[in-house]
């Protein structure tokens, strides 16, 4: 399956340290504690390969991990730690502005979520950022366990209404890594965009 056996491959600090476009990439991005890391250590069927993380926001790296097919998955910096200071936030949002907006080789965004806090105003920064690409841009509304069936259903109908603006461009699920639920729906969104 696609994320299965991804390898680490590099971490990145600066625009500068971008290794040149080449396969497609598939990037992670998500507010600090969204529930990032777990959701790629859960597609990638590996307990850390993303580190969770205990501080949030400390890391200010990009990751890029190599998959299978060839593609990379890159693991954006979480974002909207409070702690972060100014100045490290204000670098994170460059590194991060500028490989979402001029990345060539990014062919998708996954943007994860918390179920029970969707859509805060960072959140939709980095729609903003991305959207104008052109490129498709799925949310992961995560820890979906945390909420009932009912309400977990809910939740996504509002977030797909909020975003059916932007059209079929941008998608919705819900996803759990506590359940591993979701994880062959975000499998086939993705493999539609590398064609697969
Ligand atoms: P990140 O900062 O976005 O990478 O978030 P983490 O993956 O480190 O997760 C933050 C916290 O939420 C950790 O305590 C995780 O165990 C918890 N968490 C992440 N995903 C889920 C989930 O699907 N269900 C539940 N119940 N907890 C989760």
């Amino acid at each position: 399956s696609l994320f299965r056996n991804a390898q680490f491959e590099i971490s990145i600090a600066k625009p500068s340290g971008l290794p040149p476009p080449g396969g497609a990439e598939i990037a992670f991005a998500g507010r600090s504690n969204a529930g990032k890391s777990s959701a790629i250590n859960t597609l990638a069927g590996h307990v850390r390969l993303a580190f969770v993380s205990k501080t949030p926001g400390r890391t200010q790296l990009i990751n890029f991990f190599r998959l299978n097919c060839g593609a990379s998955l890159v693991d954006l910096p979480g974002y909207g730690y409070a702690a972060v200071p100014e100045k490290i936030r204000r670098q994170w949002q460059g590194l991060i502005e500028t490989y979402l907006k001029k990345r060539e080789s990014l062919i998708g965004l996954v943007l994860i979520m918390d179920v029970r806090h969707p859509l805060t105003d960072l959140d939709r920064q980095m729609i903003d950022w991305f959207v104008p690409s052109g490129r498709p841009l799925h949310v992961l509304l995560t820890k979906s366990d945390k909420l009932s069936r009912g309400a977990a259903s809910a939740a996504l109908q509002a977030v797909r209404r909020e975003l059916s603006a932007f059209g079929p461009q941008v998608t919705v699920q819900l996803f759990s890594s506590l359940k591993k639920a979701g994880v062959e729906e975000t499998e086939r969104v993705v493999a539609g965009w590398l064609g697969l």
